[in-house]
């Protein structure tokens, strides 16, 4: 039998990667892992973390003006754009620091490098320039930004990892894109106080969720002052020599603004892996090929997380980690459950969404039960907000489960995770009927919606 440096040599420091290595190496497994940037990746790094330390930044503003309605005055407000880097800057180094210890208090070999797939075997580590040989390989490299060299004026662009780090708030904003990261940073800007313009290219943001979601959203950010145009795309930016960008759209209109961020989706970082030499397939997006079990086209090499471009959510690559690790090392092979995972969007109001939206319910069944209320919340009486939440529970009027669950408004979120189970579970609507409402709370209108508000048969709303 051949004797290997490893048990298991991880690529990629990220959400997938981290957690692998330490369950391996908590297992007495000789494990090392290597990432040629910061541990934590994307999430901790330059996504949902760092992303949701923004939102609670930009939320102020709507807190101050809503506590008048309480009895409080505030007093006059300014907000220094470098302090909320910095602050973040310190949590995310410490984060980071928790990462890296984790692994190393598991027995973990860590290491500062990029690493590079010489064999099926075999990991090159540049750093030191020499090679090390492990039984298992794991490649979670994640993903980035897509780039969209295309466009003529993109060295003019940023992207979601330039935002956490501007020198200078700009006044003014262009998003392109109608994805998360476009419609969370729109959201973002504009309560720090940039004027922002969402530009889409489809019809409604945010596609796949519950239209309820899509459009309340929309409504909600316009009515907030985010101005959205759709069915537009940039076919070009110029930079003046004040600085400022003009970009022009395929609508005839210019943007001048400040900065002009791409959100346009993610691509998986495959490129000088050595995949090809290692004999590695990648699919379209450059994306690594796996089985359901994380296994790519070499037996002894697996890949999890954003790389796989599969789900390209955070909890998703740990849950792949997890089922790799009892897969390889626990003798349990198990496949990654990709049903009912419930998520939220970090705009202003939150979405929280779990299961099927209506749409694709009505393709999938034959008679739906909608359940939908649409309020003021409470907290919104005495401030005057004029923002509506809404609930909505797509039913399956066949077997009563409960098929998707999604909610718009103030800690959706949070509802999203709780929802989760129950849809997991497949909770059928009498088992929300027979749960007793909290009280007064805006989630108790998820257990009181009796009767449906209408019927979908054969994909047809009656
Ligand atoms: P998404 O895939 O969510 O959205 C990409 C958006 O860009 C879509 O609206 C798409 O339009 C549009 N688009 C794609 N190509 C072009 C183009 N060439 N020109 C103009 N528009 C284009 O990607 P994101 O970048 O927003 O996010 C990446 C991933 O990160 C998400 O899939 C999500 O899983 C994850 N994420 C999760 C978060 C969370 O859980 N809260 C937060 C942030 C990110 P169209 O709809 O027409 O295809």
């Amino acid at each position: 039998m051949p004797d290997f440096d490893y048990d298991l040599f991880v690529i990629g420091g990220g959400s997938g990667g981290v957690r692998a290595g330490r369950l391996a190496a908590a297992m007495g497994k000789r494990v090392a892992i290597a990432e040629e940037y910061r541990f934590g990746g994307t999430c901790v790094i330059r996504g949902c973390v760092p992303k949701k330390l923004f939102v609670y930044a930009s939320q102020f503003p709507e807190h101050f003006e809503d506590a008048a309605g309480y009895g409080w005055s505030v007093g006059e407000t300014r907000f220094d754009w470098p302090t909320l880097v910095a602050n973040k800057d310190r949590e995310i180094a410490r984060l980071e620091g928790l990462y890296r210890r984790g692994l190393e208090n598991a027995g973990a070999t860590v290491l500062q490098s990029r690493a590079v797939l010489e064999g099926p075997h075999t990991v090159r580590i540049l750093a030191q320039d020499r090679t090390v040989t492990a039984r298992h390989i794991l490649i979670a490299t994640g993903g980035r930004p897509s780039p969209h060299p295309a466009l003529p004026g993109f060295e003019h662009t940023i992207t979601s990892n330039e935002a956490f780090h501007l020198e200078t708030l700009p006044r003014s904003i262009a998003i392109a894109g109608g994805g998360y990261i476009a419609v969370e940073f729109a959201n973002i800007f504009h309560g720090l106080g940039v004027e922002t313009t969402l530009v889409y290219r489809g019809k409604e943001i945010l596609g796949r969720f519950d239209m309820d979601m899509r459009r309340g959203l929309h409504a909600a950010m316009e009515a907030k002052g985010i101005r959205i145009v759709t069915h537009a795309i940039a076919h070009g930016v110029d930079k003046r020599e004040d600085g400022r960008l003009d970009i022009a759209l395929s609508n005839g209109e210019t943007l001048s603004v400040g900065a002009f961020m791409l959100a346009i989706g993610r691509t998986p970082n495959t490129e000088g892996l050595g995949l090809e030499a290692a004999g590695v397939e990648t699919g379209p997006a450059g994306e690594i090929v796996v089985d359901d079990f994380s296994r790519t086209s070499v037996e002894t090499v697996y890949a999890v997380g954003d790389v796989t471009n599969r789900v390209q959510l955070t909890p998703v690559a740990i849950h792949e980690a997890m089922c790799f690790v009892d897969t390889v090392f626990r003798g349990k092979p198990t496949k990654p459950d990709f049903d009912a995972i419930a998520t939220a969007v970090f705009s202003q109001p939150e979405i929280g969404t779990v299961g099927l939206s209506e749409d694709e319910a009505a393709r999938r069944f034959e008679e739906l039960e909608i359940f939908r209320a649409e309020f003021r919340p409470m907290r919104h009486t005495l401030s005057g907000r004029q923002e509506r939440m809404v609930m909505k529970l797509v039913v399956d009027a066949a077997s009563r489960r409960v098929l998707g669950a999604h909610v718009l408004g103030p800690d959706a979120g949070e509802m999203a995770q709780l929802l989760g189970i129950a849809v997991k579970a497949r909770l059928t609507k009498d088992d929300f009927d027979a749960t007793m409402a909290v009280h007064p709370s805006a989630a108790e209108e998820l257990v009181t919606m009796y009767q449906p508000t209408y019927r979908v048969r054969n994909g047809e709303r009656v």
